[in-house]
């Protein structure tokens, strides 16, 4: 038979422009690591199942002026520290694994700085298988029971794929196994290293598999290394005492413009252990590489390729269709990405800085790649995107350009020591989500009846049981022949059918007769049998409709509820599109509220100010008001007391003229008395009473107005005296000089005037009738009372104050009791200190009567009102 050869013809011819049709984005993943020490400063957090959040280390703060800055990155999806890796690979890698069944393309990569988790992620750990053995195992429990044999399907050096038939295949694995190539056989012992690793319990599979496919595995493993590409899975024999360095791969461009690797090892695996050993032996390889050829690991890229080659049964459902359009060739990448730290980070050296600046310059290309595709397809543009700066660039070049599911998963470091690389790295991871890559179209039905691998196998055992039946071993089917054994049981015995004689006629009758009841009776059970038939069937075709009915109803059911859900769906959508409207409403109410409450605290604070300044301006005012009360009070208080000082001080200068003119008729009686006694006549007398007479008859003075009154008033005021007192002094001082009765011990008249107040001659009322003064600090006591005709007199003593309204006020201290002799008592005698000798003088001087005399005229003579009012009252006319 011959091999039919197949250039994975599902890829399209043409790749200029990108194809169109649906496309996808690229599926960015983000996954963080748990922090090595729990102690550790952690920068990042994963805010919800799609978004995480960046914030720089303390320290950070510092060299960015104190700018603290949190940023959120959002991703397809975000997996933290406790996601395990079958979550992960459920979401990630899953569909991948899917997709890659179905016959389309996939690559999936992981991206991060060195110790974030990339290659934990991609291959695991001890004990903790990654993403790579999953989707190995994934794969080989879905196609498992279909896997064409060994070398039926041949891949070339040209990336296309041959298939050949069970027997060239045959053919050619005896010839293989004759050569000391590595043996792939189906039972192998598991290298404990890594068993753990693939030990995944899950039988997880691909549901809808085509099971009239065959499938073959096919894995590569390569590493870009300093932009170089080495085929990891090549068999060299390696010189530990002088190592040859390891030859690089070129890339190539098949037919169909997809690149591949030129020469590359393509192993056909057929289990999931052979295929993980297979990639620890690349592993082991990568890192005997690594320490001989003393490079940095983190600073390649790890490819591992699976690749799988499908193609129909033919019609029989018995043989691979050797029809090389019908062979799909799928292929999945996972790619373990080199650190994306930068160069000054890894401190590298001499060689080693070439090759990180290498490795930066490959991620750099990436990058661009990505931003340029992203521009060309946001913007329109068509610039050239740089697949061929790199290798690794180049290689993917038809995963962008062409079509295939493209995911990435960013790992993570939460530490702070990566915080920068971090961000670099979110960045980039946010961007390529932009990215949009065809989605793959599916492979086109090979146009064969589908079951034909179930039928031909149904067929098979039929055809086995056939032959078994015929002359094979019975004991399979035990139980159906002892079923025939008990129906023939049931049948009449055959009699004896041996001819023992020639003319016997009987036995083969008998036999007949058996034979044709028997044949009644087989006849009847088939009948029987075609009846139940019947009925079964009809049965069975009541309960198909009935089945069919409640199928429908449970569709039709299905649809109302898929409806509903729908509806409940689309309202929820837009109650949660309210949810948000209204929190960002009831956000800006909130702020106005505090806003509003500031204001409100701020106008209660100045309500408060004025208030407390109102109280102090009515405080103020009461005080003023009550000050000015209280000097209207005193105004009033002095005026009252200066009205009735005035007052008194006229009454008593009334009284003083009274007594003045009483003394003066009585001084007149005696006279008259006395002239009528010793003189009774005396024409001098006479002609001296005609004077005054005469004198009396000039007009009477014209009485002194008030307002004179006043002037002299204040004149006297202003002198520190009484008007009164200066007018009964002025008086009594006149009348003491005629007769100078007394004199005060240490008394100084000065003195005496000053200290008499105007408030004082009202207490002094009864002195001042008799005297017209009111004395202050005379202790002027008569030895002898009984001798002498005396009156007690009060005087008052007191302190003068100048008031506020300007007047002045007398406090009293002391009241002095005054006694006097009565002025018509003959013998006055004043204290012995003062025993005064004028006194006699004047006493001789009242001995004259015709003087005494016509000083009464002269007195009664002045006015009505006040005899010698005006003459006395006259300040120039006061004796100093
Ligand atoms: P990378 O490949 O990015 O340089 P690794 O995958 O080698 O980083 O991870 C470095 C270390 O961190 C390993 O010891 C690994 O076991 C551990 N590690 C990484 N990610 C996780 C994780 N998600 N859970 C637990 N340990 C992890
Ligand atoms: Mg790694």
């Amino acid at each position: 038979m011959k091999a039919a050869r197949a250039k994975t013809p599902r890829r399209p011819a043409l790749k200029k422009a990108s194809p169109p049709g649906p496309k996808d984005p690229v599926g960015v993943y983000c996954r963080v690591r748990p922090l090595s020490c729990p102690d550790q400063e952690c920068c990042i957090e994963v805010i919800n199942e799609s978004t995480v959040q960046i914030h720089p280390p303390d320290g950070y703060r510092i060299f960015r002026n104190g700018e603290y800055r949190e940023t959120q990155y959002s991703f397809k999806e975000v997996f933290g520290t406790l996601v395990a890796q079958k979550e992960l690979f459920d979401v990630v890698a899953k569909p991948l694994v899917e997709d890659l069944i179905r016959g389309k393309n996939g690559l999936l990569f992981t991206y991060g700085v060195t110790g974030s988790g990339k290659t934990h992620t991609m291959t695991g750990s001890p004990g903790d298988g990654g993403l790579l053995p999953r989707c190995l195992a994934m794969i080989f429990n879905s196609i498992g029971p279909f896997q064409a044999k060994r070398f039926v399907f041949k891949l070339d050096d040209k990336n296309g794929v041959d298939v050949q038939c069970e027997v060239d295949a045959l053919l050619e694995r005896q010839k293989r196994d004759a050569t000391p190539v590595p043996k792939t056989s189906g039972k192998r012992q598991v290298d404990p290293e890594f068993a753990d690793m693939i030990n995944v319990q899950d039988h997880c599979k691909v549901e809808e598999v085509d099971e009239d496919n065959v499938y073959s595995v096919f894995v590569s493993y390569i590493e870009i290394y300093n932009n170089y590409i080495y085929d990891l899975l090549e068999e060299t024999s390696f010189d530990l005492i002088k190592p040859k360095p390891p030859q690089s791969k070129m890339l190539r461009e098949d037919q169909n413009h997809n690149m591949y690797v030129m020469g590359c090892t393509e192993v056909e695996v057929k289990s999931t252990e052979e295929a993980f050993e297979v990639f620890w032996k690349g592993q082991k390889k990568r890192r005997i590489a690594n320490t001989q050829l003393n490079r940095e690991s983190s600073r390649s890229h790890g490819v591992f390729m699976i690749k799988l080659a499908q193609a129909p049964l033919d019609a029989d459902g018995d043989n691979v269709l050797q029809e090389r359009e019908q062979i799909t060739l799928s292929q999945l990448s996972l790619v373990d990405l080199a650190g994306s730290e930068r160069t000054n980070r890894t401190k590298a050296e001499g060689n080693r800085l070439r090759e990180a600046g290498n490795i930066n310059q490959s991620l750099m290309t990436l990058r661009t790649c990505i931003e340029v595709l992203r521009e060309n397809q946001k913007y329109g543009t068509n610039k050239m995107v740089p697949y061929r700066d790199s290798k690794l660039t180049h290689l993917f070049k038809n995963y962008f350009d062409g079509e295939g599911k493209v995911r990435m998963i960013v790992c993570v470091n939460p530490k702070a020591e990566d915080y920068e690389e971090s961000l670099q790295v979110m960045r980039f991871a946010e961007m390529t989500q932009e990215v949009e890559v065809a989605r793959p179209v599916d492979r086109p039905l090979c146009g064969l009846t589908p079951g034909r691998r179930f039928r031909n196998q149904a067929f098979r055992e039929e055809l086995a049981r056939k032959l078994e039946i015929r002359g094979g071993p019975i004991n399979e089917e035990t139980e159906e022949q002892s079923a025939s054994e008990i129906l023939l049981q049931n049948f009449p015995p055959l009699p004896s059918c041996e001819l023992l004689d020639i003319n016997d006629d009987q036995t083969l009758p008998k036999l007949i007769e058996v034979l044709e009841e028997r044949h009644k009776l087989r006849q009847k059970l088939s009948e029987e049998f075609a009846r139940n038939v019947l009925t079964f069937r009809t049965a069975l075709r009541e309960l198909d409709s009935n089945i069919m009915s409640k199928e429908n109803y449970v569709q039709g059911k299905l649809s109302e509820k898929e409806k509903i859900i729908t509806g409940q769906k689309a309202e929820l959508e837009h109650l949660e599109k309210k949810i948000k409207t209204l929190e960002y409403k009831i956000e800006i109410l909130e702020k106005t509220a505090t806003i509003y409450e500031e204001d409100k605290r701020h106008l209660q604070q100045e309500l408060e100010s004025k208030s407390q300044k109102l109280q102090r301006q009515v405080s103020d005012k009461r005080r003023l008001e009550a000050r000015l009360q209280g000097m209207v009070a005193e105004t009033t208080t002095k005026w009252e007391k200066e009205c009735e000082r005035r007052v008194a001080a006229k009454q008593l200068e009334m009284q003083n003229k009274l007594w003045v003119k009483d003394e003066k008729l009585k001084q007149l009686k005696a006279i008259v008395t006395e002239s009528k006694s010793e003189k009774p006549e005396r024409p001098s007398r006479e002609r001296d009473r005609e004077k005054p007479i005469q004198r009396s008859v000039s007009p009477p003075p014209v009485p002194v107005p008030n307002s004179q009154r006043l002037v002299s008033n204040q004149q006297v005021h202003r002198r520190s005296n009484s008007c009164s007192s200066i007018s009964v002094a002025s008086c009594v001082m006149e009348w003491e000089q005629k007769t100078p009765s007394h004199k005060h011990t240490g008394g100084n008249s000065k003195t005496r005037t000053r200290q008499q107040e105007p408030g004082q001659s009202r207490d002094c009322n009864t002195s001042d009738r008799r005297r017209g003064m009111c004395w202050t600090g005379i202790t002027e006591v008569p030895k002898r009372r009984d001798e002498l005709e005396m009156e007690e007199d009060q005087c008052c003593r007191g302190d003068v104050f100048k008031t506020r309204g300007g007047g002045q006020a007398v406090q009293f201290t002391e009241i002095e009791t005054l006694k006097q002799e009565s002025p018509t008592g003959r013998k006055r005698r004043s204290s012995p200190s003062n025993a005064d000798p004028p006194e006699d003088a004047a006493d001789s001087e009242w001995t004259d009567v015709e003087t005494r005399c016509s000083v009464a005229v002269e007195m009664r003579a002045g006015s009505t009102l006040g005899p010698g009012y005006q003459h006395h009252a006259q300040p120039k006319r006061r004796k100093p």
